[in-house]
């Protein structure tokens, strides 16, 4: 099953996606990691996508898709995934479709995280983020350590400008005309769109998620 995850940072499909991950036994794919991989394994479009970044260019999509093809193709993969934050605009959405018809396969579900602006202020306030694994905490201190992932040297989160209120409202505002088209795009090519209420415990959401996916 492979199952796309929309929503706005904040809305807290990352740790969603986690748990649904968990529960299919399925891999949980974002962009950022796989990128990451790609770098860090040095393999050709992991080469392409470091050249980019050190010119300070933004890595093309169709470097960034070869590599989200090359992870969905791999025997992880084989019962499916879950794409956390893979799918943000319509080119993405078109881009994945084309590479996962050439393994036979498409997006069996959709799944929007909605969440009203005033609760991602106040959630994206009161988040801190590790400076070196990007990882976002909720209830920890700008100072403290990540102590995660093990990761060396450690990391030390920080308060990100972008999730200052102002900011928010901004990036929610580039954020929603991005995705309302690709939201249209999914409804128009058959795949399977349910919307969550973002807002509530873990595990109430968790809950509708799985119900969700159980229509
Ligand atoms: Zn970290």
């Amino acid at each position: 099953m492979v199952i796309v995850l929309l929503g706005p940072p904040g809305a807290g499909k990352g740790t969603q996606g986690e748990r649904l991950a968990a529960r299919l036994d399925v891999p949980k794919i974002a962009t950022g990691d796989v990128l990451r991989a790609a770098v860090r394994d040095g393999t050709p479009l992991g080469l392409e996508a470091k050249a980019a970044m050190d010119r300070g260019d933004l890595v093309p999509d169709a470097v960034i898709m070869g590599i989200m093809g090359e992870a969905l193709a791999s025997p992880d993969a084989a019962k499916g995934a879950i794409l956390d934050g893979v799918v943000r605009t319509t080119p993405q959405a078109e881009g994945l479709n084309a590479q996962l018809a050439q393994l036979g396969r498409k997006v069996d579900a959709v799944i929007m995280f909605d969440i009203a602006e005033d609760e991602l202020v106040r959630r994206l306030s009161g988040r801190t983020t590790c400076d070196i694994c990007q990882r976002p905490f909720f209830g920890r201190e700008p100072g403290e350590k990540c102590a995660v992932d093990g990761h060396a040297p450690e990391g030390t989160l920080i308060r990100r400008k972008d999730d200052e209120p102002d900011a928010v409202r901004k990036r929610l505002t580039v954020y929603r005309e991005q995705t309302s088209p690709v939201i249209n795009w999914y409804d128009t090519h058959g795949a399977r769109l349910v919307h969550i209420d973002a807002i509530g415990t873990l595990e109430e959401v968790e809950a509708r998620v799985m119900k969700a996916l159980q229509h």
